[in-house]
């Protein structure tokens, strides 16, 4: 038994060595460099999407619940050499951005950020709509035409602050078309900061609103499509605005500005 133990312990550390500890060291400066700075903006934008429990004092111990699951769980979707926003709760899964699990396997993606940042286009479109939902809050609908396998890409922008478009406006890809909210304040909002961006295809006409299936903006609610499948660099690769560059129709950039990486 004690024998047992000992090896046991050992083989801990072989383990350790051989798949932490030597690959670690074999990275380059860069690429621990990169490492660091994705740690570093994960754990910041964690504490400023969380700013709703600076001003609920007595929900210290969900607070620090939140915090935790955010720096562990928040995904890190950078292409190389830049740094984006991460995303708390990705398309398909099961849990929301406030650790509880979901009645509904999600149908869009939740990426956290700060107060009054730059939320951009992902494509060329026309907005639909800009509207204040009861449980949404601001909400941007915007018509960015095809996907190059014939989808039809209406966009839900929610849980949003400021717009800087209005009804029957086209945006350009890259144009700001609002900001993240200064306060979160919506009950769907879960009290963390952050885009929700869900692709339908069949977008609810004002008249038919308030009907069975068409509550939110959408009929397909529950069959929405995966916004990983549109990048511009391909299927699962987040892609960056970058105004020099010509982009496909039907293809998508991430919805935040992305910031370079500056190799040293
Ligand atoms: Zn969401």
């Amino acid at each position: 038994m004690h024998l047992l133990r000992i090896s046991r312990v050992k083989l801990l550390f072989i383990i350790y060595f051989f798949f932490v500890a030597i690959p670690f060291n074999l990275l380059s400066e860069n690429q621990k460099n990169q490492t660091k700075v994705v740690t570093k903006n994960i754990e910041t934008l964690c504490l400023n999407s969380l700013e709703w429990y600076d001003r609920h004092p007595g929900y210290k111990g969900e607070y620090r619940r939140v915090l935790e699951y955010c720096k562990t769980y928040a995904k890190d979707v950078s292409p190389e050499g830049f740094l984006v926003n991460p995303i708390l709760s990705d398309f398909g899964v099961m849990s929301g951005v406030n650790t509880r699990p979901r009645d509904q396997i999600h149908q869009g993606i939740d990426i956290i950020g700060s107060k009054n940042e730059p939320i951009i286009a992902v494509a060329d479109g026309l907005v639909l709509e800009a509207t204040i939902e009861d449980c949404w809050g601001s909400t941007l609908v915007i018509d960015h035409g095809e996907s190059l396998d014939g989808k039809k890409l209406i966009v839900l922008y929610a849980h949003i602050g400021k717009f800087n478009v209005k009804e029957n406006d086209y945006v350009k890809r890259g144009d700001i078309i609002a900001r993240l909210p200064e306060k979160v304040q919506f009950m769907c909002m879960a009290r963390v900061r952050h885009l929700h961006l869900q692709i339908g295809q069949k977008y609810c006409q004002k008249e038919e609103k308030d009907n069975w299936g068409c509550k939110y903006f959408i009929k397909d609610f529950y069959n929405s499509l995966n916004p990983h499948s549109y990048w511009a660099d391909g299927p699962n690769k987040v892609s960056c605005f970058n105004k020099e560059k010509k982009y496909s129709k039907g293809t998508l950039t991430y919805p935040f500005q992305c910031k370079k990486l500056t190799a040293n």
